[in-house]
């Protein structure tokens, strides 16, 4: 990221004051809280801005400020279309790959403004007109505090802000434990509680949310679904529709599950499969150096990163775990 050029990215911020920022479908922490400080700070500078997303996000999430102001695509295509025709800007942030947009993609890819991606997924495509990315950075949180610096904009930052990107940093990082946070991760996480954001009460928002079906769902899962793979160092967790609904699943249930197994001493690799909205998705979380990025990109139309990647099935969660044990001996010498 040394070396970026931020001459682009002033010329069109300078230029334009109708601006949409949009993220992932299914938007995680990272995803919403750079939008959302994105959009905060794009507006002291006097824009105009909308976040826009594709669906809507875990309510763990929905303290967030500003959060009121975002506009979903599935629940209003109206004002989600009238904003992106509107906008002069779009930026487009924590993904790589315009089909991670979901529903909003044609909506987006066809729209003809100038486009800013920031992102630090691997394997970034080019279809933006400016691409701030990297693939070390610990979180797009992360990238939008160096955006910003880039810049020197740091003067703008405040408490909302400061909490919207502290939201990701912690989500992303899996509260500062991944080894993509770095000393730059904690040097920025410092300047942001240095802006007065309250950072054990952010953990306590996003963690100490849980209702009792969430927890009793996680105990289900834990205790009744959990398959081992000794030989493979694998762990897999598959609920389906059925299993979600008798536990009243609501967005975000589901959350952290996929992580569980990997605190099994053996375990290095760990899958998770759910049945939502008639599709099946799978998380993977890996320790080290196992690229379940690769496994997700190979079999399941995925990506991500070495140690965290996700993708889709066209097989019911059932036969998703068939599969999985079947191609299993492909990566044993990674495993
Ligand atoms: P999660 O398991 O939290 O849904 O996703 C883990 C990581 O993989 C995230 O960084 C996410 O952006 C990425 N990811 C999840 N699903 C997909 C997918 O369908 N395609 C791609 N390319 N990346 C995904
Ligand atoms: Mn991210």
């Amino acid at each position: 990221m040394a070396g970026f050029d931020f001459t682009d990215a002033r010329e069109l911020l300078s230029t334009v004051k109708k601006i949409v920022i949009t993220t992932h479908v299914s938007p995680d922490g990272d995803a919403i809280g750079s939008s959302l400080a994105m959009a905060l700070y794009l507006r002291k500078l006097g824009h105009e801005v909308v976040v826009l997303t594709p669906d809507n996000y875990p309510i763990f999430l929905h303290w967030l400020p500003d959060n009121e102001n975002v506009l979903r695509f599935d629940s209003d295509k109206i004002e989600g279309t009238r904003a992106v025709d509107a906008a002069e800007l779009i930026f487009c942030l924590d993904f790589n790959s315009p089909d991670r947009l979901s529903g909003l993609r044609s909506l987006i890819e066809s729209k003809n403004c100038p486009k800013i991606l920031i992102d630090h997924h691997q394997e970034p495509k080019q279809w933006t007109d400016v691409m701030f990315s990297d693939s070390n950075a610990s979180s797009t949180c992360e990238l939008v505090y160096r955006f910003i610096d880039g810049l020197d904009g740091l003067q703008y930052l405040d408490k909302d802000i400061g909490s919207c990107l502290y939201t990701g940093l912690v989500t992303d990082t899996g509260s500062f434990k991944f080894p993509s946070t770095t000393s730059e991760t904690l040097r920025i996480t410092a300047d942001l509680m240095d802006l007065g954001v309250n950072a054990s009460e952010i953990q306590s928002l996003i963690y100490d949310n849980s209702s009792e079906d969430r927890l009793r769902l996680i105990g289900y899962a834990l205790s009744e679904k959990l398959l081992i793979i000794k030989e493979y160092n694998a762990a897999i967790i598959g609920l389906d529709a059925a299993e979600l609904k008798r536990f009243n699943f609501k967005s975000g249930d589901t959350e952290g599950i996929v992580n569980y197994p990997l605190s099994i001493a053996s375990v290095k690799m760990s899958v998770f499969i759910t049945e939502k909205r008639g599709e099946v998705r799978l998380s993977f979380r890996s320790k080290g150096e196992i690229p379940v990025h690769t496994i997700a990109k190979n079999h399941f139309n995925g990506g991500g990163h070495v140690n965290a990647a996700g993708g889709i099935s066209d097989k019911s969660v059932e036969d998703t775990i068939k599969y999985i044990l079947q191609i299993l001996p492909e990566y044993s010498k990674k495993l």
